[in-house]
């Protein structure tokens, strides 16, 4: 019998509190202890060191077992120990030792034998994605005008999408009982008296369904923007439609919730909470690591590659701010944000741990759902940054660079695991003529279909990138010349039977491609690789276009 993975986590969740509750009475001893010694001497500095790093952890940590009370009684108690470690233990008399030492044992008494409050709600989930090994996306729209739907249909399936059309919002909500697709379209005034911003809410099948929502309408009045945004639409197309312009949108909606898990890294001296957090943050899907060595922060932030750092900020042998200070002494994590999560709640702490480059403070103990969410909009926000410079803006695709880095990677990893890897140069043909008869903007609309063509049709393993004006480089891991020219063939047929328009003119475009696999270049890096593929391109367009070559194997000399 299979466990289910969500009962698994709460096992391990409610093991790592109840391993926190059965340690709390030795922790209590050990501070009531403390606190005795207080009462008969005068303390020195280590002794407050000592005290305030357990009631600092404890204020940290209690919140997130379940304690909140300890945490927040746990907090007052470090204040004062903070207080006394600023002015110096010689200045503490001994009535103020005695009244410190008695509530601390209160303290201890109150937290020695807590029942064990009731479990938390589980921990936020990540919202159901689509298939990843879709072929084309499921679209439905819903335009009462049937010419312009059909039109509209056949628009869209150009880009592999299928498209079910209807012209009744009613015939749509009953087929939403059997299936959903993954994104819907709808015309915002479907008759004269049914607004569909109103009309869907009372669709509960369709509601029920999640999927991103585009209004499509000839209203380009506030309020209905606003009925939109009120319905949950994710974007709001204007008549007469930009096709192209649609249908990235579309993609990138479609495309952001297949967006792979965010990758964190948890550098935390209190291991029981590292746990926690891991495994919170792997529930909602996400990507968590916890760093067993300060010392081994960049090697792991190497091999890793996290999109965001949790960083404690009083550890034992280095602060936060220290180990935020190395980051971001290397060049390629100058940007890798960074937040504070501590127990610290003085203001002028925090504002001087942030000015080590770190970009925000959470303060502990923090709940499982505020966890997730940070991390979550954290790492969208980066990548939103990161796309702005290494994507191309008219095709969303990897600029130059980017795309020559993914591909020396990839060899690397496909080099070290024995795997082939395949790169694929293509080239639109004789597009000089597209600009000069249709204008350029015609041609950028050939462009971003192309774009638009090789996402739908590569697998997400797989990268793309703008390698010039109008030519683009594939690299294909795990796939051998023999399968990429297949792939190929394919997406060169598919392209040269989407249709342009252009005053009415219709026009089509055709492709060459150029490819190279590792497994017949053993010799060449990737600059090489991208060279043969480039070659065998040159080859294809001498050829007469419209073909796939295939670089010859290397001969090995001896
Ligand atoms: P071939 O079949 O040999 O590849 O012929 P070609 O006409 O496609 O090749 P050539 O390299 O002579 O012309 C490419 C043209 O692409 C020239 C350039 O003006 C145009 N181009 C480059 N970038 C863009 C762009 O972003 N938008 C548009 N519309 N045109 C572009
Ligand atoms: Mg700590
Ligand atoms: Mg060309
Ligand atoms: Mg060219």
């Amino acid at each position: 019998m299979t466990e289910d993975p969500s009962q698994k986590l709460a096992a391990q969740l409610e093991a790592l509190r109840r391993d926190y509750a059965a340690r709390l009475p030795g922790e209590m001893a050990t501070l009531q202890a403390l606190g005795e010694r207080l009462c008969g001497m005068q303390p020195d500095a280590a002794d407050l060191d000592e005290l305030h790093h357990r009631l600092h952890k404890l204020a940290g940590s209690g919140g997130t077992f379940g304690f909140a009370a300890l945490s927040a009684a746990a907090r007052a108690l470090e204040l004062q120990i903070k207080y006394w470690r600023e002015v110096g233990p010689a200045t503490i008399d001994a009535a103020t030792r005695q009244a410190f030492s008695s509530a601390l044992a209160a303290f201890c008494r109150n937290h020695l034998d807590l029942p064990l409050p009731a479990s938390q709600s589980s921990a936020p989930a990540r919202p159901s994605a689509v298939g990843t090994a879709q072929t084309s996306w499921n679209v439905w729209l819903i335009e009462d005008d049937e010419l312009c739907g059909r039109d509209l249909s056949q628009q869209i399936e150009s880009f592999n999408f299928s498209v079910r059309h209807f012209t009744r919002l009613a015939d749509a909500e009953q087929a939403a009982q059997e299936a959903c697709p993954d994104l819907l379209i709808a015309d915002i005034v479907l008759d004269a008296k049914n607004d569909s911003t109103l009309a869907l809410k009372t669709c509960p099948n369709l509601s029920s369904c999640g999927c991103p929502l585009i209004f499509i309408t000839s209203h380009d009045d506030f309020a209905s923007r606003v009925r939109a945004v009120r319905m949950g639409a994710s974007a709001y197309s204007l008549k007469p439609l930009d096709i192209p312009r649609l249908i990235r949108r579309m993609t990138q909606l479609l495309e952001a919730r297949q967006a792979p898990p965010e990758r964190v890294l948890i550098v935390e001296d209190d291991l029981p909470l590292a746990e926690h957090y891991r495994l919170v943050l792997q529930a909602a899907g996400v990507e968590a690591h916890c760093l067993g060595k300060p010392e081994e922060l960049i090697e792991s932030i190497a091999s890793l590659r996290p999109e965001l750092i949790l960083m404690d900020m009083h550890m034992p042998r280095y602060s936060g701010a220290e180990l935020a200070g190395v980051v971001r002494q290397h060049d390629n994590w100058a940007s890798l944000p960074i937040v504070y999560l501590s127990a610290e709640t003085d203001l002028n702490q925090q504002v001087s741990a942030m000015r080590h480059g770190a970009d925000d403070f959470l303060t502990k103990p923090i709940s499982d759902a505020q966890l997730v969410a940070t991390v979550r909009s954290r790492v969208e926000r980066a990548r939103v940054l990161e796309g702005l410079i290494s994507l191309d803006s008219l095709t969303g695709l990897l600029k130059h660079s980017a795309i020559k880095e993914a591909a020396a990677r990839m060899l690397a990893r496909a080099r070290r695991s024995g795997s082939p890897v395949t790169v694929v140069m293509l080239d639109i043909d004789h597009f000089k003529r597209v600009n000069d008869s249709y204008g350029h903007a015609t041609g950028d609309v050939v462009i971003s279909s192309l774009a638009t063509l090789l996402r739908q049709r590569l697998r997400t393993s797989d990268v793309v990138g703008r390698y010039g004006g109008e030519e683009f480089l594939v690299v294909l891991p795990e796939c051998t010349a023999e399968h990429a020219r297949k792939l190929m063939d394919d997406i060169l047929e598919s392209f040269s039977r989407l249709h342009f328009s252009h005053a009415q003119a219709p026009f089509t475009c055709t492709l060459t491609a150029g490819l190279a696999s590792s497994a017949d270049h053993p010799a060449l890096d990737s600059e090489g690789l991208i060279e043969a593929a480039d070659r065998a391109l040159y080859e294809g367009k001498h050829g007469g276009r419209n073909q796939v070559r295939v670089a010859a194997a290397s001969v090995a000399c001896h």
